[in-house]
């Protein structure tokens, strides 16, 4: 204790042991430190918890080196700087570093005051608080915020906020990068956000966040327009801020999820080859529309229609050309067709039609006019001076009753085909389950 005399005759109102006290409640430890003329360091005080480290190898205060060798290693160049900065330019000290502590690595932040002695001395006054915690979460959270930034990098997520009022806006690097936009000569605001949104899925935005003015969410998928022409894909995310007006969120391209969704989804309902609805997706798009005409007690009519003789065609000119003639019939059938017809390739060679809204004989008459129109096409193959010609056969049907299923018309729809094939092909026929006609 004599050795703390400094301090206590420094602190004559109060007695040492008084002083001891008061400090051992206090956080971390206290000390006073110098230097003296020749160099040599020294603790002249220190409160008793900064030497009672390393177990039974208890450090003398009155041996500064001592006490410098708990300071980790790697921070000991640190804290020597620190220290002669604080020496050269009379300023206070302060350094974080690491230290052993009853075998433990602990982060410590020191600082104290200088305080010139007599003869060239240099004495700071200081405490050494233990911030271990203190930077494990800063850590940690360094680390997570790294994780997140490289993560909204991979993901391609940008962070905005925005007080729409006062056009004040704020913008991550990712959010000029997703719109195309150089950062250095772009200035954001809420009026260089909405001129890049795609002008068909503006009103629907707009909307949306004079709604989210009130439920405190956005979050809205929608397309953009690149300064270069190119159409991406974001999804908008914002939470507002009631106490202070303020929208925070996310925008995350989701250009790439978008086509391949698009992509998975023509996939599922289109014939690669005519871009008409595959089978699958004719069937389940026509029981829709029975099921409408029905409800509004509308008729519907189904066709079906098979190329004749496809195989010569094939067999004469080869599988690619007879590829070709299927396009070009499918697409002609097509722009002949309402928007609510459905058209679809339900076979190699063979299509099928189901037309709300269309009477038996109405349905006859759009056949016909397809019969006729395919046999006026003519199609050329490559390497042959001569051009080609082909044509269909049709078959036709009229739902009757509730009790017709897609299958029965499809069914009773072929079985006219065949008669129109039996019957000399490049014609219609109709085939009822009951016999009369309506
Ligand atoms: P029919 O008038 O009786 O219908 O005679 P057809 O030759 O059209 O009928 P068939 O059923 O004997 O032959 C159908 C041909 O259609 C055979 C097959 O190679 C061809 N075909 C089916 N799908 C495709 C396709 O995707 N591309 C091509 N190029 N040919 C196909
Ligand atoms: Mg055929
Ligand atoms: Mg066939």
């Amino acid at each position: 204790m004599h050795e703390h005399s400094n301090v206590a005759a420094q602190h004559a109102m109060y007695p040492e042991d008084k002083l001891n006290q008061i400090i051992a409640v206090a956080p971390g430890v206290v000390f006073q430190f110098q230097v003296d003329a020749k160099g040599e360091l020294s603790f002249p005080y220190a409160s008793p918890r900064l030497f009672e480290g390393n177990g039974n190898n208890s450090v003398s205060a009155k041996n500064a080196k001592d006490v410098l060798k708990l300071i980790h290693p790697d921070d000991l160049d640190r804290v020597a700087d620190s220290i002669e900065v604080s020496r050269h330019k009379a300023l206070p000290w302060q350094c974080d570093f690491r230290v052993h502590h009853e075998n433990q690595l602990k982060w410590v932040r020191g600082r104290a005051n200088q305080a010139r002695g007599s003869q060239g001395t240099i004495l700071w006054n200081g405490m050494i608080l233990d911030i271990t915690d203190l930077k494990a979460a800063q850590l940690k959270l360094e680390e997570s915020e790294r994780q997140l930034r490289q993560a909204q990098q991979l993901a391609s997520i940008g962070h905005w906020y925005a007080k729409i009022e006062a056009d004040e806006v704020y913008w991550s690097d990712i959010v000029f990068k997703i719109f195309g936009l150089a950062q250095e000569h772009s200035y954001p605001s809420v009026e260089l956000f909405r001129r890049h949104v795609h002008p068909e899925d503006l009103p629907q935005l707009l909307e949306h966040e004079e709604r989210a003015k009130d439920s405190g969410t956005l979050d809205f998928e929608h397309r953009i327009i690149r300064p270069n022409g190119t159409i991406g894909w974001v999804h908008l995310i914002g939470r507002l801020n009631h106490l202070n007006g303020t929208f925070h969120g996310t925008i995350q391209d989701i250009t790439e999820r978008k086509h391949a969704e698009r992509e998975l989804r023509e996939h599922a309902t289109t014939d690669p080859l005519t871009k008409l609805y595959n089978r699958r997706f004719f069937l389940e798009r026509s029981e829709g529309t029975i099921k409408l005409c029905q409800r509004l007690e509308k008729p519907v009519t189904v066709v079906m229609f098979d190329l004749d003789r496809f195989k010569v065609v094939n067999d004469t000119y080869g599988h690619a050309t007879g590829d070709n003639v299927l396009k070009r019939i499918a697409s002609t059938v097509k722009s002949m067709l309402r928007a609510e017809d459905v058209l679809g390739r339900i076979g190699g060679e063979e299509f099928a039609m189901t037309l709300p809204d269309t009477r038996l004989l109405q349905g006859v008459q759009v056949a016909e006019k397809l019969r006729q129109k395919i046999e006026q096409l003519e199609f050329d193959a490559p390497g042959k001076q001569d051009v080609f010609k082909l044509t269909c056969s049709f078959g036709v049907t009229q739902r009757e009753n509730p009790q017709q299923s897609l299958d029965t018309l499809l069914a009773l729809a072929d079985e006219a085909l065949y008669t129109a094939k039996n019957n000399g092909r490049n014609r219609v026929e109709t085939k009822l389950q009951t016999k009369a006609l309506r």
